[in-house]
C-alpha cells in the first residue's frame, strides 16, 4: 500500500516537472515532445517509454545504444567464482586440438580448469584426420585429446551412392582413431544435393552413415539449425538483435527454411535410426524451451543433449534448469564449443553454485544476468564425464574418480 502511494506521488512529481518545464523541452536533439497517450494493452511508440499509466515519453538525453549501455549492478550479494570444475570434465564439443606449438599451453590451461579431455569435433577425414590422431598418440598426453570425424566433402553434391561411400570413409576414419562423427550445421540447412535441392538431414541417401555409426558403436553429434531468434526478423522484439546485426551469416530469417522444419527433419532422423546414438549439440536449440527439450528426449531414447553455447538460457531459469538436469541427469553432456580458458569458469559457476545475478561473458548472446543452478554432485559427475564415457566408448575410460 505504502509502495503504491510512493509510486503515485513519484508519478505526480514527474507530471509536475513536465508541466513546469513545459514547452522548453520540445524540439531539437531527438526530443519528441511531451509524450504520447496509449490505451491499455498498447505499446509505447519507438523512442519512448512508459512513465506512468497510459503515458509514454522520450528520454531528455539521447538514449545510449545497446552496445554502449553497461550499467554497473549495485546489488551486493555473496559471490563464489569457480575457476576449476569440481570434477574432471570431458569437453565433448570443442574445435581445438593440440599442435607441437600449443600442446604444453593447452595442458596447463586444461589442468587449471579441470578439463581432462578435449574432444575436437573438427577432425576432418582421411589423411588429415589420421595425422591429427597420430600426432596426439605421439605425445605423452594421448589420453587428454580425442577427435571426431567429419565425413566426405562436407556432404556436397549428394547423389545416389553417396551414403555408402561416406559410410566407408567413416569406417576408415574410425579405424584411424576417430571416436565419433560430427555433422556441421550447414548439412541439412544450406548444403545442396547434386540435383540442386536442399539436402535434408533425414534424406534416405544418408542412412548408411547412421547405421554404420551404430555398428561401429560411435556417437553422432549433430548441430541442426540455429537459435530460434535467428529465424525471426531482427526487430526491436528480437532477443538476438545485436548478434544478427553483427554477423551476416546468422541471418536465417533471410532464408526460406524455418526453425520448425529443421527440427522436424532432425527429429525424424533420430526416430528412424533408434540404434544410432545421437548427441544433439547446443541442447538441440531448445534450452529456451525445456518442455520441448524434454519432449525430444522422451520421444527419442537414443538422443542426449550437449550444452555448448546455451549457458545464457540455463542461467536465466536456474530452478527449471536444475529440475530438468536432475530429471534427465543421464541425458546431458558438457560441451563448450569455443575453447577460451577465461570462459569455462562461467559454466562451472552456473552449474555448481547458487550465486545470483552475475555477468555473462558475451553481450550479443545475452544482455541479461545469470543465476546458479546448484546441481548436486551426483548430477555434476554425470554431466561432466560419466555420461560422455557411456555415450562415447572411445574416450579414455580409466583414471576417472569412482
Ligand atoms: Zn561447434
Amino acid at each position: 500500500m505504502r509502495r503504491a502511494a510512493l509510486v503515485l506521488s513519484t508519478a505526480l512529481l514527474g507530471a509536475a516537472l513536465v508541466a513546469a518545464q513545459g514547452p522548453a523541452r520540445q524540439g531539437g536533439g531527438g526530443w519528441r515532445g511531451r509524450g504520447t497517450q496509449i490505451q491499455p494493452g498498447e505499446e509505447c511508440p519507438p523512442g519512448t517509454t512508459l512513465v506512468r499509466v497510459g503515458q509514454c515519453q522520450a528520454p531528455e538525453s539521447p538514449p545510449p545504444s545497446i552496445v554502449d549501455y553497461r550499467p554497473k549492478s549495485t546489488l551486493v550479494v555473496e559471490e563464489h567464482p569457480v575457476p576449476k570444475a569440481k570434477f574432471p570434465v570431458v569437453d565433448i564439443h570443442s574445435h581445438t586440438g593440440p599442435t607441437p606449438q600449443t600442446l604444453d599451453r593447452l595442458i596447463t590451461e586444461m589442468d587449471a580448469l579441470n578439463i581432462r579431455v578435449l574432444n575436437n569435433l573438427s577432425g576432418g577425414s582421411g589423411s588429415e584426420l589420421k595425422q591429427r590422431v597420430d600426432y596426439i598418440r605421439s605425445t605423452k598426453y594421448a589420453d587428454r585429446f580425442t577427435v571426431f570425424a567429419n565425413g566426405l566433402d562436407g556432404f556436397r553434391d549428394v547423389e545416389a551412392g553417396y551414403g555408402w561411400k561416406a559410410a566407408a570413409q567413416l569406417g576408415a576414419d574410425v579405424r584411424n582413431g576417430a571416436i565419433g562423427f560430427k555433422i556441421f550445421k550447414q548439412t541439412g540447412m544450406d548444403t545442396l544435393k547434386k540435383d540442386g535441392s536442399r539436402l535434408k538431414i533425414n534424406d534416405p541417401e544418408l542412412a548408411p552413415i547412421w547405421d554404420t555409426a551404430a555398428r561401429l558403436n560411435i556417437p553422432v553429434i549433430i548441430h541442426t539449425g540455429e537459435p530460434e531468434e535467428f529465424f525471426h526478423q531482427p526487430d526491436m522484439h528480437n532477443e538476438r538483435w545485436l548478434e544478427l546485426a553483427l554477423f551476416p551469416d546468422r541471418r536465417q530469417y533471410l532464408n526460406k527454411i524455418t526453425f520448425e522444419e529443421l527440427n522436424t527433419e532432425r527429429n525424424d532422423l533420430f526416430r528412424k535410426h533408434p540404434k544410432t546414438r545421437f548427441i544433439s549439440a547446443h541442447f538441440g536449440w531448445h534450452a529456451n524451451n525445456l518442455g520441448l527439450a524434454a519432449k525430444l528426449l522422451e520421444s527419442s531414447p537414443n538422443v542426449v543433449l550437449e550444452l555448448a553455447a546455451i549457458l545464457y538460457d540455463l542461467g536465466r531459469q536456474p530452478r527449471a534448469a536444475h529440475d530438468f538436469f536432475v530429471k534427465y541427469q543421464d541425458r546431458v553432456l558438457f560441451g563448450k564449443d569455443t575453447y577460451a580458458p577465461t570462459e569455462f569458469p562461467y559454466y562451472w559457476r552456473v552449474l555448481e553454485t547458487k550465486d545470483e545475478y552475475f555477468d555473462y561473458y558475451r553481450d550479443y548472446h545475452a544482455f541479461w544476468k545469470l543465476y546458479g543452478m546448484e546441481l548436486p554432485d551426483s548430477v555434476l559427475r554425470k554431466l561432466y564425464y560419466q555420461n560422455a564415457l557411456r555415450v562415447t566408448p572411445g574416450l579414455p575410460q580409466s583414471g576417472w574418480p569412482r
